[in-house]
This record gives C-alpha cells, sequence and structure tokens, in this order.
C-alpha cells in the first residue's frame, strides 16, 4: 500500500468484549490506515463512551437502552445491522458473542463489506445463508479465529483440490489432563481458568468443552469448501502452531504465533497484504520450545462429536446446536445448571429438532428458538 492509499474505515460490532477491546488496542497503532467510524456494544456504557471520546466514530449504537445513553447514539438490536451497512464503512469486525451476531453479518454482507468474522456463531447457524449473502452482494468473509486466520494465511491461492486435510490445532482447554471422573465434578470457576487465552466467557465455556472446537470444524469446512472427512482436531497446548494444513502432495504447512489475538485480528483487516507492527508480540521457537501434539479424547467431551455431527447433519442442526449450547452455556454462567448439563441437553435438542428445516432465515430462527426452549424446559428455567 502507497502512502496516498485512503484509510479503511471500519465498523466494530461488540467493541467492548475481549476480541472488541484487542481490535482497538491494533487500530490505535494503525491511524494512518484505518479509521473507526461505527462501534457498537451490548450494556457497557461507560467503555463504550471512553471509546468513543478517543476514536470519534460518526456512528455509535448501544443496545441495552440506559438512562445515561448519550442522545445521539443508537439503541435497540438494529444498531448492528445499521452500522454494519453504513456507507461509510468498509470493513465490518462482527465481535458480538452468539446467535444475535446475525442478521449483522447477512446485511454486511449483502451491502458488499469486508466481515472480519469473529462471531462464528453466525456462520455456524446459518452457514449456505451465509455463504449466499456474500455471493448476492459481493461482501468477503475474512475468519478473525486464529485456527482460520492460519488456514487462509498458509491456503494462498490453493485450489480445494490441491488441500488433503486441514488440521485444526486445539488448546485442550483446562481440562486437558482432567481424568473422567475429575471431570464429572468440574465446576464453572475450573472451566473459565483457560491455560493460554483471555476471553469472554462463553467462549471460554465453550473452550473447555470443546463445543468451540466444534463450531471452528463447521466454520472451517464452510469457509474453505472442504469436506468433513477432511478436517481432522489435534491438541496442542501451546497454542502456538494456530493449525496447519496438509497439501495433495504431502506437503504441509502451519502458521505459527504467541497465542495473542492481535495478528489475527490485523490480518482480517489487512488481507492479502501484510502490514508491519512491531507491538504484536513476537514469536520465540525457542522460548516457545517444546511443542506438543496429542490425540482429542473424544469420549470425555462429547461436545467435539456433537457438534461436527451437526454440521455434517446440515439443514438447522447446526443451529440447534448453537443455540442449544449457547442457552446451555448462559443457565452454567448463571449458576443454575452444572457444566455437565450442556451435553446432554445440547444430544436432547439435536434428537428433538435435528432434522428441521434451516434453509431461510425464519426457518433457522424456529429452530433455534425451538431449541432454548427445549434447554429451558429440561431444567424448569424460564428467561428471567
Ligand atoms: P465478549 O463476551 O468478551 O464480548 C462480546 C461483545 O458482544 C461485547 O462487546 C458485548 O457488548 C457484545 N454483545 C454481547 N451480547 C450482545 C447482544 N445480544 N447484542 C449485541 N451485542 C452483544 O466475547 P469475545 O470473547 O470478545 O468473543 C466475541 C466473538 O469472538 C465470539 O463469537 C467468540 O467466539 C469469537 N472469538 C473470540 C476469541 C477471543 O479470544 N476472545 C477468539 C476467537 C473467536
Ligand atoms: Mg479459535
Amino acid at each position: 500500500m502507497s502512502r496516498s492509499t485512503p484509510t479503511k474505515r471500519v465498523a466494530i460490532l461488540g467493541s467492548t468484549g475481549s476480541i472488541g477491546t484487542t481490535a482497538l488496542k491494533v487500530l490505535r497503532r494503525h491511524r494512518d490506515r484505518f479509521t473507526v467510524t461505527a462501534l457498537t456494544a451490548f450494556t457497557n456504557n461507560d467503555l463504550l463512551g471512553q471509546q468513543v471520546a478517543e476514536f470519534r466514530p460518526t456512528f455509535v449504537g448501544l443496545v441495552e437502552d440506559r438512562p445515561e445513553r448519550r442522545s445521539d447514539w443508537q439503541c435497540g438490536d438494529g444498531c448492528l445491522v445499521e452500522a454494519a451497512t453504513r456507507d461509510d464503512v468498509d470493513i465490518v469486525l462482527n465481535a458480538v458473542v452468539g446467535a444475535a451476531g446475525l442478521d449483522a453479518t447477512l446485511a454486511a454482507l449483502e451491502h458488499g463489506k469486508r466481515v472480519a468474522l469473529a462471531n462464528k456463531e453466525s456462520l455456524v447457524m446459518a452457514g449456505e445463508l451465509v455463504l449466499a449473502a456474500a455471493k448476492k452482494g459481493g461482501g468477503e468473509i475474512i475468519p478473525v479465529d486464529s485456527e482460520h486466520s492460519a488456514i487462509l494465511q498458509c491456503l494462498k491461492d490453493h485450489a480445494p483440490d490441491e488441500i488433503r486435510r486441514l488440521v485444526i490445532t486445539a488448546s485442550g482447554g483446562p481440562f486437558r489432563q482432567w481424568s473422567s471422573e475429575q471431570l464429572r465434578n468440574a465446576t464453572v470457576d475450573d472451566a473459565l481458568r483457560h491455560p493460554t487465552w483471555r476471553m469472554g466467557r462463553k467462549i471460554t465455556i465453550d473452550s473447555a468443552t470443546l463445543a468451540n472446537k466444534a463450531l471452528e470444524v463447521i466454520e472451517a469446512h464452510l469457509l474453505f469448501g472442504v469436506p468433513y472427512d477432511r478436517i481432522e482436531v489435534v491438541v496442542h497446548p501451546q497454542s502456538v502452531v494456530h493449525s496447519l494444513v496438509e497439501f495433495a502432495d504431502g506437503s504441509v504447512l502451519a502458521q505459527l504465533g504467541a497465542p495473542s489475538m492481535e495478528l489475527p485480528i490485523l490480518y482480517a483487516l489487512t488481507h492479502p497484504d501484510r502490514i508491519a507492527d512491531a507491538d504484536v508480540p513476537r514469536f520465540d521457537p525457542v522460548a516457545m520450545s517444546p511443542l506438543c501434539f496429542e490425540p482429542v479424547r473424544s469420549a470425555d467431551f462429547p461436545m467435539l462429536a456433537l457438534g461436527i455431527q451437526a454440521g455434517m447433519r446440515g439443514g438447522a442442526a447446526p443451529a440447534v446446536y448453537n443455540a442449544a449450547n449457547e442457552r446451555a452455556v448462559a443457565l452454567v454462567l448463571e449458576g443454575r445448571i452444572a457444566l455437565g448439563d450442556i451435553a446432554p441437553a445440547v444430544e436432547r435438542a439435536l434428537e428433538t429438532l435435528g432434522t428441521t428445516p434451516g434453509a431461510t432465515r425464519s426457518e433457522i430462527l424456529n429452530a433455534d428458538a425451538a431449541a432454548r426452549r427445549l434447554v429451558e424446559d429440561r431444567f424448569e428455567c424460564s428467561r428471567s
């Protein structure tokens, strides 16, 4: 890029979260290339206010209306789509957590934007719709997930038939070395102690159950067009090798880096270019040694296989898996059910709803709502 290149204009949905704040940290270093033109948050009025004072976006949205909200800020669910479709936005970083990010992903792609996608749930629940929206509107999805960023960086322009296998790495989470017996008594606090990544609470629980890895396998299948039987998961506790691609000739490429989201976020903004950034944590092979790889203990982490099966089944099954998991995780975080209750509840939701149609947005949202209701009924927990 030359010095005269106009800055790219970025909207950050979920700017107060883990990915959102890390993205602003990265963008603060690259004001010559990027301008933040829109910010949205869910409830955190104070942090959003600080971000607005620093970055001076033209659009600000706070989903939950607060008495202290500034009168020129938008509120309500619609503010995500509004931010994602503005004329003064080129790149939409969707860093919202959960199914709440779906409409913004769809709308941004339909409006021809680049979506830097952290919100994997929107792609997983409505894969075909999201890909169709990109095709129709001319938008593109660039993954923020470190594993998918790694794969994208390894793939370059290789065609799908040149890829023999994708190997997605998983840290293994806090329970990697726990016995089946210990796992039965694991608590939410145990699950929130992730060994290598500091993230929002929902994805931290998903990392402990390996539901996050199932979402990532589905995400990889959709993004890179590789069949499920050629996507593998391997446990790599150091979280340094972010994923591997095996090509048809047997050559394997991997992308490595310190366990930090700064690089995948930056790359999602600059792809296919790379720009200098001296502050992204540097990789030191000696300090990072030794690197280990282990098989997944599938029987002890049933959420992985359940999710991959849902992906293979297609239709509304991935939306049912995602929604049942999302609702169950929220109940775990509220202390209303145990960690071990998640997998049986999701399995039951898939048995009941796994073959419902999921071709349209309304079918997907119906399946999503039905899955949440099933989980609530199972534990007699209402939305209160
Ligand atoms: P987080 O909980 O820290 O932040 C979530 C953000 O979304 C917050 O800004 C919040 O205000 C907003 N939000 C929450 N609910 C909302 C709703 N209903 N409507 C509108 N906005 C809402 O989560 P996070 O860890 O930053 O994760 C965000 C997304 O990125 C998730 O999909 C996660 O899977 C993905 N991701 C995160 C990491 C990571 O390192 N944190 C890595 C890879 C992918
Ligand atoms: Mg990831």
